[in-house]
């Protein structure tokens, strides 16, 4: 997707008011989660309102640094029973195995580490969306 040049703020409606920033710093508060913030994402702030808009490509790492930090916090608390195999996962989307490893790299499916190798795991109260369908993480744990 190619990357736009925001100028008028699409919240207030301000023209020539965004302005380009590349120190921005997210807070990500999360339920059951502890609290973390997210640096150096670069984006656009209007001078009117202070709306912000990220980037594309500081969406896509806040998203990824969200998915990192809650796998850190979730590792030490899930059991290994949730633990859900990649191909258990592929086989129920029907994708291939890669495209599942991509998702966790990519901040798109929730995942534990366990040592230093990524796992899915069940939890009632995860969604992924995969080609706009969005599906439960705990019905993909079920082999098919
Ligand atoms: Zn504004």
């Amino acid at each position: 997707m190619k990357e736009k040049v925001w100028k008028n703020c699409p919240s207030c409606g301000a023209h020539d008011s965004m302005n380009y920033r590349s120190n921005l710093r997210e807070r990500i508060e999360g339920k059951g989660y502890k609290p973390f913030s997210v640096h150096g994402l670069d984006g656009y702030i209007c001078s009117k309102c202070h709306d912000g808009i990220l980037t594309i490509k500081a969406e896509n790492r806040l998203r990824v640094e969200i998915m990192e930090n809650r796998a850190h916090q979730d590792s030490a608390r899930i059991p290994a029973n949730a633990l859900i195999p990649v191909e258990v996962i592929a086989k129920s989307l029907r994708v291939p195995r890669q495209t599942v490893h991509w998702m966790m790299r990519a901040g798109r499916m929730p995942f534990v580490y366990v040592g230093k190798q990524r796992f899915p795991f069940n939890d009632k109260s995860k969604k992924i969306v995969v080609k706009g369908k969005s599906y439960r993480i705990s019905d993909l744990a079920v082999s098919r």
